[in-house]
């Protein structure tokens, strides 16, 4: 069966899209840390992220980079960081968390709800820097 994330990249469940190539995707997190919270996807149904050959594990960290200096343009931080845990959704992904300090990475924190306009309005300014 098909993970969730597969089934956002064909269109079957929605998502808040941010940008995609031929082989990666990348799309607002449902349960943001902070705004601007995204994950980046490869459209391969890969689950251990370092179970990817190394040239697609290289090249998606090229396709999460541009993905990471458009966050920072679209929301002002002090650096965007990753983070990889991969412990729920089988299908590997990074996450990208504009920071502000280190506490925004404690994936313990509380989540931030948002409106379906707050994620549509975050996701087209993170596009429109890319
Ligand atoms: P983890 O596998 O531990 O890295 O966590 C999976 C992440 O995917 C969590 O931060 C979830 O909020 C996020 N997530 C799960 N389902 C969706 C979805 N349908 N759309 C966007 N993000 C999701």
């Amino acid at each position: 069966m098909a993970t969730i994330f597969s089934r956002i990249v064909a269109g079957e469940i929605p998502c808040y899209k941010v940008a995609e190539d031929d082989k990666f995707f990348a799309f607002l997190d449902i349960n943001p840390m902070v705004k601007g919270h995204t994950l980046v996807i490869p459209k391969q149904e890969v689950d251990y992220i370092f179970d990817l050959s190394d040239n697609d594990l290289a090249a998606m960290q090229v396709f999460a980079k541009k993905v990471a200096l458009a966050i920072g343009k679209a929301f002002p931080c002090k650096k965007v960081g990753q983070a990889v845990l991969g412990l729920e959704v089988p299908h590997a992904h990074i996450h990208l968390i504009p920071m502000q300090s280190e506490a925004d990475m404690l994936f313990s924190n509380p989540k931030l709800k948002l409106s379906p306009d707050e994620f549509t309005e975050i996701a087209s300014k993170i596009s429109a820097a890319m």
